[in-house]
């Protein structure tokens, strides 16, 4: 079976967390503290906040952003589940807005054709890895007087003009779940401009505690914390962040990879792109992808077709899967009213991931265009 995706895991991911453990001090504590500090150099992100996943950094940003109930978020519809949950869990109201046939991206004009009073943010998904226009987009949020917070999910290594996806807006939220370019198992990550707002989430990440258990343990007397609101527990493990250290130091080579990869793609399907039998992802013009994920549309045939093809891959021993979700279509959100949402619903009713992994075979890949050609016919 050729899998959608391996993660890149070795002996020295193994021996940083087996060195976590040896030194007795296995939830967050000093290994975090020192993938936060890396993770803001490599993406140029003024704060880094470890947490447990996305979903609770996609939380976290939401109460940073100053957003609540009655509040309006504009968020894709073509999105991974997540990104609209957690506008339900500061209690606001998600509104759909269409991507981009393109690049299944949120644009400015998408935006603006969803936009209500009600709305104060934008969650903007960088899909798939392909970097959306956040300078456009930042600054049509500014001009409404909305925050904007970026899920980059998928989207680590990711780049838009000379920048690191991180480096743009006030708040951008990271996973590192098996699935993503990097793991730690399970894992996030929320990068934030405002130094007094980033305070306030790191508190809130562990019960809204005055003091960190490392300033605790570091204190010479006895030090008693205060807990000034409601918190969570959102914290990431010092074995989580041993291996993502090291999965840091490998984002390099990884995007490295998984862009020779997708150029061998683009490749081998052009032939089907100029026939117009499929649509493929390519950069946008000012962006790189990391190409998290290799994800084509067919262009005729509808869901079952796609199925069918799926179907047709899966008996071949590939694990392709449905491209991207949308949450409009699924029962815990089939309420919402929206404008059309036609881009999305072609993206996922026709979609298709395909397998790319950085130890993947010439023969592998090889083997995934001749399949998929094969079912194309
Ligand atoms: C995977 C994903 C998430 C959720 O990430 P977790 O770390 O599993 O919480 C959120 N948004 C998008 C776009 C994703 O792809």
């Amino acid at each position: 079976m050729i899998p959608i995706i391996k993660p890149w895991l070795g002996d020295e991911e193994a021996e940083a967390a087996a060195a976590a453990v040896r030194s007795g001090w296995v939830a967050q504590g000093p290994r975090v503290a020192q993938f936060e500090a890396a993770f803001c150099e490599v993406t140029g992100a003024e704060h880094a906040i470890a947490l447990s996943s996305c979903t609770t950094a996609l939380h976290l940003a939401l109460i940073g952003a100053g957003v609540g109930p009655g509040d309006g978020v504009l968020v894709p519809s073509l999105s991974f589940i997540a990104t609209t949950n957690a506008v339900a869990y500061v209690g606001a109201t998600p509104i759909f807005a269409d991507v981009d046939a393109g690049t299944a991206n949120l644009t400015v004009a998408t935006l603006d054709a969803a936009r209500t009073p009600a709305c104060k943010a934008v969650i903007v998904a960088h899909q798939v890895g392909m970097p959306a226009n956040v300078v456009a987009i930042r600054a049509w949020c500014d001009s409404h007087g909305l925050a904007l917070i970026e899920d980059a999910a998928c989207a680590i290594g990711s780049r838009l003009d000379d920048h690191m996806i991180g480096a743009h807006s006030d708040f951008v939220a990271f996973s590192f779940h098996p699935r993503k370019v990097l793991t730690t198992g399970e894992g996030g990550m929320l990068t934030v401009r405002d130094t007094e707002i980033a305070t306030r989430l790191r508190q809130l990440r562990q019960h809204a505690m005055s003091v960190s258990a490392t300033a605790r343990h570091g204190a010479k007397g006895v030090v008693l914390p205060t807990f000034g609101e409601v918190g969570y527990n959102y914290r990431m493990t010092d074995i989580q962040a041993a291996i993502g250290l090291v999965q840091l130091s490998k984002l390099p080579a990884i995007v490295a990879r998984r862009r020779a990869l997708a150029a061998r793609y683009q490749d081998a399907l052009h032939d089907l792109e100029s026939n117009q039998v499929i649509h493929l992802p390519r950069d946008p013009a000012r962006g790189k992808s990391n190409y998290q994920t290799f994800v084509i549309r067919l262009l005729s045939g509808g869901r079952a077709r796609r199925d069918e093809v799926l179907g047709v891959l899966k008996e071949a021993g590939i694990g392709a899967g449905p491209g991207i979700m949308a949450a409009h279509l699924e029962p815990a959100w089939a309420d919402v009213t929206h404008v059309p949402l036609p881009a999305t619903e072609a993206w996922s009713a026709c979609s298709i991931a395909l397998p790319l992994y950085h130890h993947m075979t010439d023969a592998e890949h090889a083997t995934v265009v001749q399949e998929l050609k094969r079912a194309l016919v």
